[in-house]
This record gives C-alpha cells, structure tokens and sequence, in this order.
C-alpha cells in the first residue's frame, strides 16, 4: 500500500490561521506584532525565502520591516543594524537570513540578536535552553518536523529516530528534541563519516533526511512503514521546467512511496512549517511583552 502523504501545506494553513487570530487580538490592545527581516547579498534561494517571509508576515496581520543589504556590507554594520531592531519596541522578532557572504561571521551575527527577538531560535542562550528544556523559541524547522510527526499520528515514545544530518539549525537540534523526556524517542544521528548509512536508515521507524543530497534515500533504505520526513530542498536541472531547474527533496520520492507509512512531499511538506513556524514564535513573542 502507498504511503500515507503528510501534508505540510494544510497544517501550516492551519497554524497560519491560530497565528492571524492571536495577531488581531494583540492588534485590538494596540500592539501589532512585527518581524524584522535582514538579508545581505542577492543569493536567489535567500531573495525567495525572504519574499515568502514577508508576504506570509502580512497575510498574518503582522508588520514586516525589510532590510535588503548588498553583499559588501561590513560586519560592524550588520551587527549595528541587529543592535538597532533590538531596541526598537515594534520589532518582536528578528531573523538574519543564511548563509551570509564570506567576510562575515555568522556566528557573532546571530550571536548579537537579543535572545529575546530570536525567532529562529539560533542564539547560543536559545540553542542552550533548548537542550536544558527551559522556555525558548525552538527553532523552526524542526519545530515544524514535530508538528508534521504529531498530526500523521506517528508515535514517538520509544521509536527509533534516524536524523541524517546533523547541521546547527536542523539536525542537531532534532536530535535533542525528540530525546526529550516527552517524546522519548531513541535517536541516531548520521553524517558523512556515517559507515553504512542504509543500516542505520533501515532501522528507523521515524527517518529525518536533512543532508541537502537529491534523492540520497532512496526506497530500498527504508524500513516498511515507516515515517518518512524530507527536509531537503535541491534544485536539480530539469531543462522542461520553465526555470531549467526544478526542486526535489533527499528522498526519492517514487521509490519510498511503496514502502513508507508516511512521508512529506518536496515541496509541500516540511517548507510551509519552517514559515508557519517563524510566524507562531513572532506572534508568542509579541504576546510576552502584553503579559509582561
Ligand atoms: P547542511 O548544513 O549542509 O548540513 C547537511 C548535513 O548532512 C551535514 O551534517 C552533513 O554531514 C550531512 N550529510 C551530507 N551528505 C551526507 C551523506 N551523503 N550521508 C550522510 N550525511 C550527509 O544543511 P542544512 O542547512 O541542515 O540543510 C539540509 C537540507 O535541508 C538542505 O537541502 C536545505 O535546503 C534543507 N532545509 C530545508 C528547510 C525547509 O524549511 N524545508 C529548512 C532548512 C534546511 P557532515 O556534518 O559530516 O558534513
């Protein structure tokens, strides 16, 4: 039997909605959430997820504050700038979108955003609350993969987790969530000094492909029924497609669809969740300054 699809799409329509409503009701006291965007340089992927960004932003009822940078930008002023929607009472979260050019250290960027403002969660005092399971913004694509996980009613007690892929932003911090106490899964993480990376995707009842590779995992790597999560986003030529390329995930897709249980599609899986995501940790955090 095929898999069952997971679909990311509706769900995050769905936390769109939750979002747009808890917005107006922080509009109706006077306080309309705002997320300040930052993006350094013309890379095309980052134009487009900054775009979508912002749209989203509005359609929620949010105020977005675009901040477009050449690719020359000195480090000092990026971080300035950082420093300056800190302050700003309108702004609620800041995202800093990567990768940012070469001359620019990532991690004193991030590192300036007030942990407060840190929507993306990628601080070092969120990434640390995160492990510690203190309140923080979790960071949002693997906040999305729990979503997705928990509305395909997928178990997480005692399942075997294969994460591969093990990436600041989205294969770590999986990992450390679902060995939380709550979800008490088992996990093993693989990367490229993995030896014999089928033996351990076999073994997954839950299998996260995060390793930017096309179609690394194909059907004869999955363990039948299983639940599969694809966070990749390739793009590959495909001169038929009107942009000459076209996006496929680290799953092949037609080969696991037999042999999973479920699985998210590229696109329409776990990418609308990232953005959802980043939208019900802006809003949270608007709400925070009302409570406080
Ligand atoms: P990344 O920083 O490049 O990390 C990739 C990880 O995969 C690394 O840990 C790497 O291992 C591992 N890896 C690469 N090739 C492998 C192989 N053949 N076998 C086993 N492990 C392998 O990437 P990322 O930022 O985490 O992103 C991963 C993918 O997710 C990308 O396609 C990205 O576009 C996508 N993504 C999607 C969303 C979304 O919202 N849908 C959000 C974020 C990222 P080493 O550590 O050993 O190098």
């Amino acid at each position: 039997m095929a898999a069952s699809i997971i679909d990311g799409k509706a769900l995050a329509a769905d936390i769109r909605e939750d979002v747009k409503r808890r917005a107006s009701a922080l509009a109706a006291r006077g306080v309309v959430p705002g997320l300040a965007v930052i993006l350094v340089g013309e890379d095309p992927a980052s134009v487009s997820y900054v775009t979508s960004k912002e749209k989203a932003c509005e359609e929620a009822g949010m105020r977005s504050f675009e901040r477009r940078l050449p690719a020359s930008t000195p480090q000092p002023e990026l971080v300035a700038l950082v420093e300056t929607f800190n302050r700003d009472p309108a702004v609620h979260g800041i995202l800093v979108q990567l990768p940012l050019p070469d001359h620019i250290d990532e991690d004193a960027v991030i590192a300036a955003i007030s942990p407060d403002k840190d929507v993306d969660g990628f601080t070092p005092v969120n990434v640390g609350r995160m492990i510690l399971g203190q309140p923080c913004f979790l960071p949002c694509t693997p906040h999305g993969i729990l979503k997705l996980v928990e509305r395909a009613g997928v178990p997480t007690k005692g399942a075997h987790v294969v994460v591969v892929g093990r990436s600041n932003i989205v294969g770590k911090p999986l990992a450390n969530l679902f060995v939380r106490k709550e979800l008490n899964s088992t996990v093993t993480v693989c990367h490229t000094g993995t030896r014999d990376l089928a033996e351990h995707t076999r073994r997954a009842d839950i299998l996260i492909a995060c390793a930017g590779r096309p179609r690394l995992i194909t059907g004869d790597m999955i363990r039948p029924g299983a639940c599969v999560i694809d966070v990749g986003v390739n793009r590959v030529e495909d001169l038929s497609a009107a942009k000459g390329y076209r996006l496929v995930g680290d799953v092949d897709f037609q080969s696991a669809l037999p042999v999973a249980g479920s699985i998210t599609p590229v696109p329409g899986g776990v990418g609308p969740m990232t953005i959802a995501m980043l939208l019900s940790n802006t809003v949270e955090s608007a709400e925070r300054t009302v409570r406080a």
